[in-house]
């Protein structure tokens, strides 16, 4: 495995996987790799004669007041875990050399970021879209890898792909959780032993909102159970918790196909998100 550190150096790789015929497999990540990210690779290794991740903790996502400078990094640990899933190159680059110029050309995302996570952290979408958009004309991967652990950042990507033809597939990964149900995330890290015990109350709510919403048909009720079910077991906040279609991410109506139930939860300082997506007869839907 090789790491990747300028885009030159990149350009050159692709160029020659493209002269060879070689399918490209992206795994944008932003380290502190775990189990989530090894499965994206996992997957990109199975279906792709070239598989490059992307280590780059991208600064256009993170709000002013978010944790950019204090976002976990150990990137000889993050190699060792790359080259054992098979990964052929890390692309880790500076933000000098990713953003060198501002030529105040930005990306917007649409409806679908008004939302969730969008809600709170203005944008911050418009930040993946750009780093997301970057890296697709940089790879020209075939397929690229997202976990559906972030189902919203999932839809608008797609729905970037779709409407500016982007020629790539974008696969989704299920939701890669440790054995209490948490989602695994980078982020974990920062969780005390006390609060990291409190965390699966997320998941729980989640699975009994799902539950509350196909057994009574009410929104307004499976919300607050599942609210209930957080702040009797955690000390932490709900920043939101929403039932909507998916991927439009819009209010539950006749017409909706998929469910997402999704919520954001401040556990002492670290925000968490999870969902879960489902049919209305109660199937879990991956993406
Ligand atoms: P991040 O490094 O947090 O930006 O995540 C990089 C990619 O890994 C994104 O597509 C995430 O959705 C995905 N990912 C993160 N955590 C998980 C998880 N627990 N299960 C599946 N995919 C994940």
């Amino acid at each position: 495995m090789n790491v990747l550190t300028t885009i030159a150096q990149l350009r050159e790789v692709v160029k020659t996987a493209k002269y060879n015929r070689q399918s490209i497999g992206l795994v944008p990540t932003m380290g502190y790799l775990h189990e989530g990210h090894l499965t994206l690779a996992a997957h990109a290794r199975s279906e792709n004669e070239l598989v490059i991740m992307s280590i780059f903790v991208n600064p256009t996502q993170f709000g002013p007041n978010e944790d950019f400078e204090s976002y976990p990094r150990d990137f000889p640990r993050d190699t060792e875990l790359a080259k054992s899933a098979g990964v052929d190159y890390i692309f880790a680059p500076s933000v000098e050399e990713m953003y060198p110029h501002d030529g105040g050309i930005t990306i917007r995302a649409g409806r679908q970021a008004h939302i969730l996570c969008g809600a709170t952290r203005p944008g911050h979408f418009d930040g993946v879209l750009q780093v997301v958009a970057k890296l697709f004309n940089l790879m020209q991967p075939d397929r690229a890898y997202f976990g559906q652990k972030d189902a919203q950042q999932v839809a608008i990507i797609q729905t970037m792909v779709r409407d500016y033809n982007f020629p790539v597939t974008i696969r989704v990964v299920p939701v890669i959780r440790e054995e209490d149900g948490l989602a695994k995330s980078s982020r974990n890290i920062y969780l005390s032993a006390e609060e990291r015990s409190q965390a699966p109350a997320i998941q729980q709510g989640l699975q009994l909102a799902k539950r509350e919403l196909l057994e009574s048909g009410s929104v307004e009720s499976a919300i607050s159970l599942a609210k209930k079910i957080i702040h009797d077991n955690t000390d932490g906040h709900v920043d939101y918790l929403m039932i909507l279609s998916y991927p439009d991410l819009q209010e539950v109506d006749d017409q909706t196909d998929q469910i997402v139930v999704a919520a954001a939860v401040h556990i002492g300082e670290t925000r968490l998100i999870d969902n879960l997506i489902f049919s209305l007869k109660g199937e879990i839907i991956h993406v």
